[in-house]
């Protein structure tokens, strides 16, 4: 197995970034494969398991840290655990594919710096916090108390946008998405590594 690039989006909740990932994913030129996480949050709206999340209980998450499954994990809200799995990594890669991943700007940094070399690392930028907020209410799938919760996030997240390879303002959508696949693609055209799975990777790459 030859492992792929990976590419990953991170910003707040309600910047719009899973609507650039989905964008991404239909572009068959781009090969890419959606990473699918593990979460112990109930599942929202038409939400499946297996698509587009794993969801698991506490336990089961617990269980995955114990045994050191995961590529990264993080307790993105209190008591709601997001990780992903190694063999995530390696079913994608395993299909010839490269990953996408659409998690938050912790679990993001931490995959760019295991794997410096193969990964782009982007951060989607929302026209400001009052804007997140006004998204995230439309959207109505969250309650008020989960809703500031995450307003209250997102300002310390916008604060680690300097640390991605690249920032994408999402103030107008087609332009974000145009610039979306100029990126990813410009990522992809780059010599591949020559690395052969994912354990030799962690150590060749890991700082
Ligand atoms: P949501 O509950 O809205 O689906 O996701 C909440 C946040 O967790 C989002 O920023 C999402 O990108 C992030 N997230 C999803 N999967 C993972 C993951 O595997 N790891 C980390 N660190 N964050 C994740």
């Amino acid at each position: 197995m030859k492992g792929g690039k990976l590419i990953v989006f991170s910003a707040p909740s309600g910047s719009g970034k899973t609507t650039i990932v989905r964008h991404l994913l239909k572009q068959e030129k781009l090969n890419l494969e959606f990473s699918i996480s593990c979460t112990s949050r109930e599942p929202r709206g038409d939400e499946k398991d297996g698509e587009d999340y794993y969801f698991i209980s506490i336990d089961q998450f617990k269980k995955h840290m114990k045994n050191d499954d995961f590529v990264e994990w993080e307790e993105v809200y209190r008591d709601n655990f997001y990780g992903t799995l190694k063999s995530e990594i390696e079913r994608i890669w395993a299909m010839g594919k490269n990953v996408i991943f659409d998690i938050d700007v912790v679990g993001g940094l931490r995959i760019k710096k295991k794997f410096p070399e193969r990964t782009l690392a982007v951060f989607v930028r929302p026209p400001s916090v009052e804007e997140l907020k006004i998204r995230l209410k439309k959207r109505k799938t969250e309650s008020d108390e989960k809703i500031n919760m995450r307003i209250a996030k997102a300002s310390v997240e916008m604060a680690t946008a300097p640390r991605f390879d690249y920032i994408i303002e999402n103030d107008q959508l087609e332009k974000a998405l145009l610039e979306a696949d100029q990126l990813v693609a410009n990522h992809l055209s780059k010599p591949e590594s020559h690395f052969v799975n994912l354990k030799d990777l962690e150590h060749k790459e890991e700082e």
